[in-house]
């Protein structure tokens, strides 16, 4: 999760398990935008084989459907999915199996936004990417008509707009969302945690790392300048916060989901 960045940096903040495992938040997004529920990314969704959920050590509680029907919403409400990318732990709830063993989308009104070149690599595998892909994921919403491509930055809805920032991979998209002169961004992998906001921290198996660093730092700046509050996906605590300079240095000052 660290690439280069040596691990006496990292282990007192982030210490690991004896099958060398830290722990990582998976956190998709739900927004209310008059009315209309958008949902960003999936989470790792209830398809796993047992073998898998004990390699990863996926803990699933609370589902992503228990987490909506808290806020009091049926799968048939939400009615734009937003994808970051197709790895599974981002879309794996996008697709469910249905009582006769059938894959089906799980949210049935919804449309799935991806980026076009994230889903041509999605459906041509190699092998370095292919163990990050689930064809099970979306393949089915392709067939039922489901998936929306769209090619960089576009405005999906008054206010949410997908950012392509490539790097992760590339065809990984962040949100951007604007409302009453304020910004949130929410970053996918491009920063998954809060500890990786400094320049150097970028994943081992961030595909395109160079152009990870340079997208890093003009969001970051941008970011910054306009007093965004960032959304951290995969942090298992700070799930968002502003960014404070000092020091030369870049730091997130945590605000709490009820703030
Ligand atoms: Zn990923």
């Amino acid at each position: 999760m660290f690439g280069v960045v040596p691990r006496v940096f990292w282990e007192k903040t982030n210490p690991a398990d004896e099958l060398n495992r830290i722990a990582i938040g998976v956190n998709p997004l739900l927004l209310k935008a008059d009315g209309v529920n958008i949902l960003v990314d999936t989470g790792n969704g209830d398809k796993f084989s047992e073998k898998l959920l004990k390699i990863y050590g996926i803990e699933r509680e609370p589902t992503l459907l228990k987490s909506l029907s808290d806020a009091d919403l049926r799968p048939e409400d939400i009615e734009i999915v937003i994808n970051t990318h197709l790895h599974f732990d981002h879309c794996g709830g996008n697709t469910l199996v249905d009582a006769s063993g059938k894959l089906m989308p799980t949210f049935p009104n919804a449309r799935y936004i991806v980026q076009k070149m994230e889903w041509e690599d999605a459906t041509r595998l190699n092998e370095l990417t292919k163990a990050s892909y689930l064809p099970e994921n979306f393949i089915p919403l392709m067939q039922a008509g489901r998936i929306e491509l769209v090619d960089g930055d576009m405005e999906v809805y008054p206010g949410v707009t997908v950012v392509h920032t490539p790097g992760h991979n590339r065809g990984h998209q962040s949100v951007k969302i604007e409302s009453d002169g304020k910004t949130a961004f929410y970053l996918g992998d491009m920063i998954p945690t809060a500890a990786h906001v400094p320049l150097p921290y970028i994943m081992g198996y961030d595909l395109y790392p160079l152009e990870l660093l340079e997208v890093k730092r003009r969001i970051l700046r941008e970011a910054l300048e306009g007093r965004w509050l960032m959304i951290f996906e995969h942090d298992p605590k700070v799930r968002m916060g502003y960014l404070r300079e000092g020091n030369g240095k870049l730091t997130v000052e945590e605000v709490s989901a009820t703030e």
